[in-house]
């Protein structure tokens, strides 16, 4: 029995799984990814290379992780739990590659000012133009990315996007038991607020994604 079959009974002990299963650690992964995918016959559950080394305890909480939302059955498991603290703290051991210099001067404006200089320097980089994804923070390779209409803007508005991101690296997530995750707690969103002029800035971002001339522009915007 491999570690897919071993989570999904233990997952759904009353259920029993009509798929063969294929589990396959690959090295075209950013560090601790993974995904699943259904063919008519066989459920394939890819991890990255990285995953061999972590407790298989920790691995079926990932893999059940990913049945959950396969299967569109939310549950909770010990298993799921060990997964969801062990990414909370995964930034800790991911080495950090990837600068810049205008992303490092924000990341630090911010750190100092807003967060007590607390929050360890991750992984930053510039993504595409993107005005519906302004910014994003990844758990797995502990990464900030910045969308790259920010190297045009004042440094205003870049730093407040660098800092919605950094607070969600440093507030996680909330797991509840019923197997929700929740990125914006109103605990979250009340430190956002803390921003100098956050007001005014979230009106200024609004403006830039209008003129963009897409026809939908989630409001407040799409932050991940
Ligand atoms: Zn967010």
């Amino acid at each position: 029995m491999n570690l897919i079959n071993q989570a999904f009974q233990e997952l759904y002990p009353e259920k029993t799984l009509d798929y063969n299963t294929k589990l396959i650690y690959s090295g075209q992964f950013k560090p601790y990814n993974a995904n699943a995918q259904l063919s008519p016959t066989t459920l394939t559950i890819k991890l990255s290379k990285k995953w061999l080394k972590i407790s298989p305890d920790i691995q079926i909480g990932l893999i059940q992780s990913l049945l959950i939302k396969f299967f569109k059955n939310r549950k909770q498991t010990f298993n799921i739990d060990l997964y969801n603290n062990f990414i909370k703290n995964i930034h800790i051991a991911i080495p950090k590659t990837r600068s810049d210099p205008a992303l490092e001067e924000s990341f630090k404006r911010i750190n100092e000012k807003y967060l007590y200089g607390l929050i360890e320097q991750p992984n930053l980089k510039w993504g595409h133009s993107s005005v519906r994804k302004l910014g994003s923070y990844d758990y797995q390779s502990d990464e900030i990315t910045i969308s790259s209409i920010f190297k045009d803007t004042s440094a205003e508005l870049l730093d407040y996007v660098m800092y919605h991101e950094m607070l969600h690296k440093k507030h996680k997530f909330h797991h509840t038991k019923t197997g929700r995750s929740y990125h914006h707690t109103a605990k979250f969103k009340k430190e956002e607020k803390a921003f100098e002029n956050s007001q005014k800035i979230e009106k200024e971002l609004t403006k830039i994604c209008r003129k963009t001339r897409i026809k939908r522009v989630f409001f407040p915007y799409s932050f991940k």
